[in-house]
């Protein structure tokens, strides 16, 4: 696990304030779109037991509470589109709404990965990122 994708998960648990967490994300000296774009999505997929269409009443909750304008693009996307295409689309964003696309994506694994750990999770498991001090 990379120093970003630690502190993806110390947000997605907690044990980083969200906003301090998205700044020191997005903030970082080797911020790569591309590469966060596709390691959130990789941890939300895998944090979602629906595995068809990856949508659960946990997701929708998430896409409801980002803490972002809902009128921003990425959030209209998340909410007009499933979620597979709806994050193909964000993977193609245009430059100026990237960042916000990450924060949409930070708050989404941090409600879907709590429901994992509440519930799948709950008796101790094997993932790596979810047993960090
Ligand atoms: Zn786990």
């Amino acid at each position: 696990m990379d120093k970003i994708e630690l502190i993806i998960n110390e947000i997605a648990q907690n044990k980083i304030e969200f906003n301090e967490g998205c700044q020191t994300v997005l903030n970082d000296k080797g911020f790569n779109f591309e590469t966060i774009f596709s390691c959130l999505r990789n941890y939300i997929f895998n944090s979602i037991p629906e595995k068809t269409n990856y949508n659960t009443q946990t997701y929708q909750n998430a896409i409801k509470t980002i803490p972002l304008k809902s009128t921003f693009t990425p959030i209209v996307i998340l909410k007009s589109f499933d979620t597979k295409i709806a994050f193909n689309k964000l993977e193609k964003i245009i430059e100026n709404e990237r960042e916000k696309t990450i924060i949409a994506l930070l708050w989404i694994l941090k409600q879907t990965d709590t429901e994992r750990r509440n519930t799948e999770c709950k008796n101790g498991c094997g993932h790596d990122w979810h047993n960090i001090e």
